[in-house]
């Protein structure tokens, strides 16, 4: 990928961009698909396979050795003068915050299920984190080819499990090893994969007689399905007329963008065959940018909701929503432009941070190259080089037209632990290394233990922690040891109460004084920190009211029952006083720091603690133990459910009390039980568990 080639421009009308995720549970095919579509479309020479860690898109090292896709990266190719960008989203939940940032940029996706495995838990996590972000989806029921797999079960599967409305638009011919190819229902076409081995040619030929019933019968479905959506193809069909091609595909069309209806594909990407089918689904329905709605943000001068259309015409909005670090080109931002066109060169200004950023250059990421660009217009996706201060989730705008664009929301990490540098050299790294890190993930977070000096990382798990250890010592060459992980714990007050800080020091020359009464208050959970002055009259000057909310924030960071960051509470500064001479800003912000202390230790301090939602999958005869197991660690048992011969126990667990159940659910189950956990919420932890944290912390 070191080669950059430069292009002059040619701009795809927006009409013809697609930008698109392959969304998909771990193992099901995505990078086998995704490499593909890729090859399909021209743009890599050689069929990569994730076995032998040659794909494309997982271009780090260690997504290699892992076998998992952890990082999105956006790829621009060409099928049939469309232009598609690719955006990669992880299938693995440790890393929410990718899923979370690649979903906000989506306009479609294509979700890839294993048609033996049908729709897994995560499979149903990853559909719904979709559904959350409103993006109109495909599906590919894809390995065809594998001993096992069943069309009509994972069908069933994806109607009963995802709500879906499918409309079927290829029907597999055989399976397993005698998959052959598919039937395209409303073309009645039959495409056979059979001579070509790199699938890049396929036969048409006739539909199988024996399957000619049940293809008429799915056809006949089809036709009415898509006919139920639009009045005048209703009254056509109903009145004997079935509706042309082109009127059939533009319904379904809508009615996909619309999520209405949900077109299914399938193929084993592993054999090359029946990808290409799936490749003109996309262009066909899912939706360019314009078809989705414009943008919306808020004017950050007026505080009023505005809205940007996807126009090269419309002033610049765009979000950068992915940083990683390139060996060969440094720091590369994505960039999604929704409206107007940013230029290389020009200079932009970043309405998230209020400051003007200068883009260097720009790229086009290919499979196999960079195209470096002078422009990018409304709906496209490239990466931008030279920018320094804008970070994951900022809005980039025209000075003169300012906007905030809805930022992406992040999850708190819900588990730390201490790092540290094994020698001199690597402290050096080390500090560099986080921050690069931090920078690239919003859910990765570093805090120094001032007491200790300690360096502490929070993250969303043991994996993802793991990860960027991992990541640390490759690209940064930083060797470290590490802690064992921790539970992040957060503190927060159930009552009402007041405190009163005073730091005053009056003897002999300039002395310090700064005064003040606070009030704090519970909120509900998730509701956050708020700061309130009620001062009125000359109690405290206004210049003093944002150092006593200095003092707050830190303590509030600090902790004050046991050093977790204390949280969902209202600070109310109502009452203070203040000398002429000798008041000063840190004289203020040590008394705010006091009195929040001291009105948060009236006010019923409590700890909170991440809940997980937990699903185990297991024979039924482990039924019993499993659940004896689970509520021995304080867990709610929400419910169980039959899937097939297995037993599903779905959970909400203490974060505490599950670390390394994987040995222990292996010991109970004879290694026949799996689980899958993600985080669900935060808890009160319960009073006698609290004075043990407490106890050993202190
Ligand atoms: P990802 O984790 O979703 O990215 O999945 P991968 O593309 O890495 O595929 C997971 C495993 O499934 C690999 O061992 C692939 O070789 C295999 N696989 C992918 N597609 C197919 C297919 O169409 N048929 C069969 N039999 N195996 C496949």
């Amino acid at each position: 990928m070191a080669q950059i080639q430069k292009t002059t421009q040619r701009e795809v009308p927006l009409s013809k961009v697609r930008n698109i995720g392959i969304i998909a549970h771990i193992d099901a095919g995505k990078t086998t698909t995704t490499e593909r579509i890729l090859f399909y479309t021209g743009k890599t020479y050689k069929l990569g396979n994730i076995d032998e860690g040659t794909t494309v898109t997982d271009w780090m090292d260690q997504e290699r050795e892992r076998g998992i896709t952890i990082v999105s990266a956006a790829i621009t190719t060409f099928w049939k003068d469309y232009r598609i960008n690719i955006i990669d989203t992880p299938g693995h939940v440790d890393f929410t915050a990718e899923v979370e940032r690649s979903m906000r940029v989506l306009d479609g996706g294509v979700t890839v299920f294993d048609a033996q495995e049908g729709v897994q838990s995560q499979s149903e996590t990853v559909w719904r984190q979709a559904d959350k972000y409103h993006v109109p989806r495909l599906i590919f029921i894809n390995k065809m080819d594998k001993l096992g797999a069943d069309f009509e079960g994972t069908l069933a599967m994806i109607v009963e499990r995802l709500g879906v409305n499918p409309a079927i638009l290829a029907y597999p011919m055989g399976k397993e090893q005698n998959f052959r190819g598919v039937v395209l229902l409303l073309e009645k076409k039959a495409l056979y994969w059979e001579k070509d081995p790199t699938g890049v040619t396929f036969e048409e030929g006739e539909i199988p007689a024996e399957m000619g019933k049940e293809v008429e019968k799915y056809r006949h479905n089809l036709v009415e399905q898509i006919c139920a959506e639009e009045e005048v193809l209703l009254e056509k069909y109903l009145n004997g007329q079935e509706p042309s091609l082109e009127e059939l595909k533009a319904a379904l069309r809508k009615a996909t963008i619309d999520y209405r209806l949900v077109p299914i594909y399938c193929g084993s990407s592993l054999r090359n065959k029946a990808v290409q089918p799936l490749l003109d689904g996309v262009i066909d329905f899912l939706p360019s940018p314009l078809d989705v709605p414009p943008v919306k943000g808020v004017n950050p001068k007026t505080g009023e909701e505005e809205e940007r259309e996807a126009k090269n015409e419309a002033s610049l909005s765009a979000l950068a929503f992915k940083i990683q670090v390139d060996p060969h080109v440094g720091k590369l931002t994505y960039i999604r432009v929704y409206s107007g066109i940013l230029k290389a060169g020009a200079s932009v200004y970043n309405s998230t941070k209020k400051d003007s950023e200068r883009i260097g250059r720009l790229l086009l990421m290919h499979a196999d190259k960079r195209e470096e660009i002078t422009e990018a217009y409304a709906g496209e996706i490239v990466a931008a080089i030279g920018l320094t201060k804008t970070a994951t989730g900022d809005t980039l705008c025209n000075a003169a037209k300012l906007i905030v664009l809805e930022s992406i929301k992040f999850p708190d990490p819900v588990i730390s632990l201490a790092i540290e540098p094994k020698t001199k050299s690597d402290q050096e790294k080390l500090g560099n290394a986080l921050n690069r890190l931090s920078e690239e993930d919003p859910t990765f977070k570093i805090k120094i233990n001032h007491e200790t000096g300690q360096t502490i990382i929070s993250g969303m798990g043991e994996l993802h922690l793991e990860v960027l250890v991992e990541r640390m010592r490759r690209e940064f060459g930083v060797e470290a040891t590490t802690g064992a992980p921790q539970v992040a714990y957060k503190e927060t007050i159930t009552k009402i109460a007041e405190g009163e800080g005073k730091y005053i020091h009056q003897s002999g020359g300039r002395g310090q004084y700064g005064h003040c009464w606070l009030r704090v208050e519970p909120r509900n959970r998730g509701e956050g920190y708020e700061f309130v002055s009620e001062i009125k009259g000359a109690a405290i000057p206004n210049e003093f009211i944002a150092p006593i909310e200095k003092g707050v924030k830190e303590a509030m960071e600090n902790g004050v029952l046991a050093g977790f960051p204390v949280v969902d509470m209202r600070v109310v500064v109502y009452d203070g006083s203040y000398h002429e001479v000798d008041s000063s800003e840190i004289a203020f912000k040590i008394a705010g720091s006091q009195a929040l202390q001291a009105a948060a230790r009236q006010a019923n301090l409590t700890l909170l603690e991440p809940i997980m939602k937990v699903e185990v999958t297991t024979p039924e005869e482990f039924m019993g133990t499993v659940i004896g197991d689970l509520s021995a660690r304080r867990a709610q048992i929400l419910g169980t459910e039959v899937r097939g011969v297995a037993r599903i126990i779905m959970a909400l667990v203490p974060l505490a009390e599950i670390s390394g159940y994987s040995t222990t659910l292996r010991s109970l189950t004879q290694g026949r039980a799996s689980y899958y956990m993600e985080p669900s919420h935060y808890q009160e932890v319960p009073k006698n568990i609290t004075d043990l944290i407490v106890a050993k912390r202190i």
